[in-house]
């Protein structure tokens, strides 16, 4: 209850405290073009090596068999400078979920100079219904519409769902997230016909890949034809 409470009062606290920019944390001058983000921290953002760069490395993740991703993009890489994870708390923690679509439209931006195909669907990495109720949104939903606004994609939410309730991944090591992914998404009985269609998959953060790769062999599977992942941070 406590914890419910604390959810629904945080982005409240947050709209009287003075509009900072969620990585430096420094106040935002009217000059910045953006909501969450300075100007400095727009112009130093350590973007996140090309799509074709960072399918080389995925593959040393996944070997080539067992891969189901064609594309991958990110737009920031977090090995160099992690302060720019702080934006993706503030977005899954904090209920400042508008932060996903503002980065997310930036994400589409990076996406649009790299991509080989045309995507015609977009969607989200699930979380189970039970974080749902305790964190009121799926926070890559919010990076999956701001970055379709800009690819023009249509994005489809209730497409993949998750199956069994999983601990969270950043508390688990390589090989216990490889059988922790494995046969835990399904596709809505009643989602739209993809087959042969290209889709967009969006999440917050690469890791491994082992996530995202089994959601895209599930939509293979159901007959889509290329599958992208593009997620905001990369730690590829
Ligand atoms: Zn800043």
């Amino acid at each position: 209850m406590i914890n419910k409470l604390t959810n629904i009062v945080k982005p409240f606290l947050f709209l009287l405290a003075p509009i900072h920019c969620e990585v430096c944390k420094k106040e935002l001058t009217e000059f910045s073009q953006f909501k969450y983000l300075c100007m400095t921290c727009f112009d130093s953002m350590p973007l996140a090596q090309n799509c074709e760069y960072s399918f080389n490395i995925l593959l040393n993740h996944i070997p080539k068999e067992n891969l189901y991703i064609d594309e991958v993009f990110s737009l920031f890489e977090i090995k160099s400078n992690n302060s720019y994870m702080d934006s993706i708390y503030s977005l899954k923690y904090l209920g400042l979920y508008d932060i996903g679509f503002e980065f997310g439209e930036l994400l589409g931006k990076k996406v649009l100079k790299e991509k080989k195909f045309e995507y015609q669907i977009s969607t989200s990495v699930p979380i189970h219904k039970a974080r749902y109720r305790e964190r009121g949104y799926n926070q890559s939903d919010f990076i999956a519409k701001g970055a379709s606004n800009t690819l023009n994609i249509e994005f489809d939410d209730r497409l993949i769902k998750r199956k069994i309730y999983t601990k969270s991944q950043t508390l688990m090591n390589k090989s216990e997230r490889k059988i922790n992914v494995s046969d835990i998404f399904d596709i809505y009985s009643e989602s739209v016909n993809f087959e042969n269609k290209n889709i967009m998959l969006f999440d917050d953060v690469i890791t491994t890949g082992s996530t995202l790769n089994a959601i895209a062999k599930t939509l293979k599977e159901f007959g889509a034809y290329k599958v992208a992942v593009a997620t905001l941070a990369s730690a590829l």
